[in-house]
């Protein structure tokens, strides 16, 4: 048996028996884990105020060799996500950063980038950033870090470079953006407020107090891309984009 502490994400949580939780966490260094947290049901359990859905907290587990699930010590909040939830769209976002995360990261995949993004979204939210910007950047970033993000620089059908001079066209189908020599029916083409907003996404951070245009289309862009690779799309995406219009 290992004892490990690991600032971590909390991702979600469902019953177990009477008094417990499963809960299923991002570590910065071995990446989602899920683990027992006993008690955590009771209404003065230790726990409490630590569980929501992307709060940063410091766990405490126990890990036994050939077992999936880890057996959760304690969860002391850094930074709990509940502030945020007092705003609808911002509540729905949380909900929704924490399902992609658990969708995305896979166990074979370095835990550290998908977690400093998920800590700069957190940021960006806490710094008083409206919840449509981070959700389109950390969308695009998400698919990036999992090699899902289409190059927008390159012709998905014959791989020129595309020139900052010619549209920039998206086509669902391969998914990826094509010149006009690849194209094959319906495409998508980013205005070019989307365009810039897009190469300032893909090549820095986010600034919280930015208003940056053409958000809808990238988020369109990433929707398609997901729905692509998963075959469907995630649950919390399809509420958020509803109150996000
Ligand atoms: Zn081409």
């Amino acid at each position: 048996m290992r004892l490990h502490a690991s600032d971590s994400f909390v991702l979600g949580t469902h019953a177990l028996r009477e008094t417990d939780r499963i809960v299923s966490f991002l570590t910065r260094e071995t990446g989602k884990k899920r683990g027992v947290a006993r008690g955590a049901r009771r209404p003065k359990s230790a726990f409490s105020g630590a569980l929501e859905p992307m709060t940063e907290a410091r766990v405490v587990y126990y890990e036994k060799e050939g077992r999936e699930l880890v057996s959760i010590n304690a969860a002391d909040p850094i930074r709990p996500s509940f502030a945020l939830s007092k705003e609808l769209d911002k509540a729905l976002l949380l909900s929704t950063l924490a399902e992609s995360l658990e969708t995305f990261v896979s166990e074979s995949d370095p835990a550290e980038p998908f977690y400093r993004l998920a800590r700069h979204a957190m940021d960006a939210l806490f710094s008083g950033a409206r919840a449509a910007p981070v959700a389109a950047y950390f969308d695009v970033w998400i698919l990036k870090l999992s090699g899902l993000f289409p190059a927008p620089r390159e012709c998905a059908g014959c791989g020129r470079p595309l020139e900052a001079s010619e549209p920039l066209l998206f086509d669902a189908r391969r998914p990826g953006f094509v010149g006009a020599e690849c194209r094959q029916g319906e495409v998508l083409r980013l205005t070019p407020d989307a365009r810039g907003t897009l190469t300032a996404f893909l090549s820095g951070p986010l600034d919280p107090a930015a208003e940056p245009p053409g958000l809808a289309e990238i988020a369109q862009v990433a929707r398609l891309s997901r729905r692509h690779f998963l075959g469907h799309e995630l649950k919390s995406q399809r509420v958020l984009a509803e109150i996000l219009g």
